[in-house]
Formats: structure tokens, sequence, C-alpha cells
């Protein structure tokens, strides 16, 4: 495919953006279980996975195996936009859940000081452009500078809108697999290709996860399948589906983003631009559509017309797992006294990865839920089956 002479990429740019090192350790020790007997086994290697596995091993809980069907980050974490923006937040979202999303950037900034190598963590401020301070919220909240259009324009030159917009500092962003191989690199058990396929049962303990490569006894589960977990012997029912998005990115572009400026892009390394991030509701196909890709293109061009003859380098789209209500399970298994789940992270998985990992250790080392996890029950939902 190619956008005005320039070749594009089907596939996220975050997997070109690694070393040769990193791009190896997404397929680390394929097909072999190191520890069949391990105290906590984590099922899913995208960033919830490795998140928790990290999490649990630095409680000193005991020994943890990973396992990864394919390779890590291979679901929704490798397609994701990598921004980690509580703030913004606050006007669509409950206070709980900023809470949880704000533990969280402090959380990713305490792992990126305290990871040999970093996380790859990018500070960056976010501006949402918006025709009136009353455009985004009636009452702003304290942390929001309001910007009229004249401070917009000196921003972003060559804005095509005359808009105002609410500026949020210190937020950050990632680079969705950068971050998971700068912790996972940490973890001392890590099994890609290797298939969670069936559990076996005693009572309300799972004794047994059955997998591609042989059979493991684990003292306690946790899934992190990014939905709710499928496999013979289980029985989850909790409600959920997928939303599908599609994302580009720029070659490098003559226009200068001081930040991201919502809805029109992200500037990343040398200046390209990310744009996207669409809700394509229904379309449960895995392919690349064209026009979508051309409606985001377009709408970029629209705002900077000094973009028209910009190249797309990389197009790709993938799924975010979604409850009813589109906040994640962090939980026990419904029926499990030795199994953990957490799902359906939606639009912000990224984000809540650190302080999810840090609940579940800490859940599973005092055998208590910690404060916040009712909000995240598996049980919330009126068709959960809880055997
Ligand atoms: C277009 C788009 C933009 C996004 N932007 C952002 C953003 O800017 N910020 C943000 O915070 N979030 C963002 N998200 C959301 C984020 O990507 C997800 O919430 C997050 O990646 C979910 O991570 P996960 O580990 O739960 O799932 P996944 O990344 O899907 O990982 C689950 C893993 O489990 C493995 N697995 C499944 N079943 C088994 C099994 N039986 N045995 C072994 N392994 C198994 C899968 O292979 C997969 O690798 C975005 C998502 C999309 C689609």
């Amino acid at each position: 495919m190619s956008h005005d002479g320039v070749v594009t990429v089907t596939g996220a740019i975050w997997r070109d953006q690694l070393s040769p090192e990193q791009r190896a350790a997404l397929g680390r020790d394929a097909g072999v279980i190191a520890d069949p007997r391990p105290d906590v086994l984590v099922v899913g290697g995208g960033i919830l996975g490795v998140a928790i596995a990290a999490a649990v091993q630095d409680a000193g809980i005991g020994s943890v195996q990973l396992i990864e069907a394919g390779r890590l980050g291979s679901g929704a974490t490798g397609g994701a936009t990598g921004l980690l923006i509580p703030e913004p937040h606050q006007w669509s979202d409950p206070e709980t859940f900023v809470d949880l999303e704000r533990a969280s950037l402090q959380r990713w900034r305490y792992l990126d000081q305290a990871t040999p190598g970093g996380l790859g963590l990018v500070e960056l401020d976010w501006i949402g452009l918006a025709p009136d301070p009353g455009g985004l919220a009636r009452r702003q909240p304290p942390n929001v500078e309001w910007l009229d259009a004249d401070k917009i324009a000196r921003l972003v030159p060559g804005l095509a809108w005359r808009l105002g917009g609410a500026l949020i500092r210190h937020q950050a962003r990632v680079n969705p697999l950068r971050a998971l191989t700068g912790l996972a690199d940490g973890l001392t058990q890590v099994g890609t290709g290797v298939a969670a396929t069936g559990v076996r049962s005693r009572g309300d303990r799972i004794e047994a996860v059955l997998t591609s490569a042989g059979t493991i006894n684990p003292g306690a589960v946790v899934f992190a399948t990014g939905g709710p977990p499928v496999l013979d012997g289980l029985d989850v029912a909790i409600p959920w589906d997928r939303v599908k998005g599609h994302l580009l990115v720029t070659t490098p572009a003559p226009v200068h983003l001081p930040c991201t400026i919502a809805p029109v892009a992200t500037p990343l390394e040398d200046g390209r631009l990310l744009a996207g991030g669409t809700f394509d509701y229904g379309d449960e196909s895995p392919v690349v559509r064209e026009e979508v890709i051309d409606t985001i293109l377009g709408g970029l061009r629209a705002a900077l017309p000094a973009l028209r003859r910009l190249g797309v380098s990389h197009q790709w789209c993938c799924f975010r797992p979604r409850h009813p209500d589109g906040r994640p399970v962090i939980d026990q298994v419904p029926g499990y006294a030795n199994a953990w789940l957490t799902s359906g992270h939606f639009r912000t998985g990224i984000l809540n990865a650190p302080a999810t990992g840090l609940a579940v250790a800490r859940w599973i080392g005092t055998g208590r839920p910690p404060p916040e996890a009712s909000a995240w029950s598996a049980v919330r939902f009126p068709e959960i089956d809880t055997r």
C-alpha cells in the first residue's frame, strides 16, 4: 500500500522502534515451561499479564511462571496508542476509575526509574480542543488550564480550526512493546508459544492448568487473557465484547506539535504524528480498512493543511476487550480460592497495568482484597454465572 508515494507498513510502529534484542525477547523461550509447579502462574503475555507477573515477583510471593499463546504483546497491547493520560478522564469517568489511573501513572513513573535501562516513558502534556471552556465541562477541574484560541494558534501554528483548548500538564506515553519488554526482562520464567487450553479443579481450587506444552500445577493462577479466559473446565460467564480501532503514523511532519492535541494527533520520535484510535463498533474483521485510514488521514489534513502531502509510514488496527460498563474486572475467579482474573481493560489497559499488577499481587500475598477491588468485581454484571 502507498500513500502519496510512501510505502506504508501494515502493522504497528512499535515493533520497528525496538532493538533486535528487544524484538527477539518478545518470542523468548518458545514452547518452554521452565517451572511446571510455580507458586503463581500468569496466563497471558500482554501488558496486564507481564505487569502482574512483575508485581508478584517483586513482592517476593514465590516463583512465577508466565505463559503466552503467541508472542509477548501480540494482542491489544502491541496495537495500542500507548497514552498514559488519566486527567482527561475526569470529564468522562467516575472518580474511582480516575484514581486507579492516577495511581497507575505514578507507578509507571516509579517502574521507569527503577527498571535497569528504563521503560521508555515519555513525559507529555495534553491539549483537548473545544469551542469554549464549557465545551468539555461546565466546571473545569483545578488542574486544567484553559487556553483561548489565540494561545492555541500560537502553540499549534497552521491549525485550520479557530478553537480554544484545555491544557493538562504532566501526562505521559510509552511505546507499549518497549515498556512490556522492559518489564518482562526482569521475569525469570516466561514461555511464549504456550497456550492454556483447560483446567482441572478440586473443590474451590484449580489444581492443574493444561497447556499446549504440558500440564502446570500452580499454587495460584492469574488469567490476564484480554477478555475473560475461555478454557475447558472453567465456567466464567462475564459479559464482554471487543471494539476495533484503527491507527496510523505519518512520515516525519513539517509541523511541530508541542504535545498531544486531541483529537488531532500525538507527536512521536523524529517528528512523526500518531493519529486515530477509531471506535469501529460492529467491525469484527482483523483487516485494516483503507477507507478508515483515509478518514483518519483526511481529518489530520483538514486540521493541519500543511500536512496535505504527508505520507503514512504505518497503519494498523487492533481490538479493545470491553465489559458492558467499559471498566475492567480485577477479581478472584468466581468460585475459586486460588485463581484471579483481570479482563476488559478496554481503552486504558496500558495505563492501568501497573496499578492492576500491584492490586493482584497484594491480594495473592495477603489473601485479602485491596479496598478498591470491589469496584472491579467480576459479579457486578447481571448475567454472571456464579457456579
Ligand atoms: C486502537 C487502540 C488504542 C488504544 N490506546 C490505548 C492507550 O492510548 N492507552 C491505554 O492505556 N490503552 C490503550 N488501548 C487499550 C489497551 O491496548 C488494552 O486495554 C490492553 O492492551 C489490554 O491488555 P491485556 O494484557 O489485557 O490484553 P492483550 O494485550 O490482548 O493480552 C492478552 C494476551 O493473552 C494471550 N492469551 C489469550 N488466551 C490465552 C491462553 N489461553 N493461553 C495463553 N495466552 C493467552 C493473548 O495471546 C494475548 O497476548 C488501546 C487499544 C486499542 C485497540
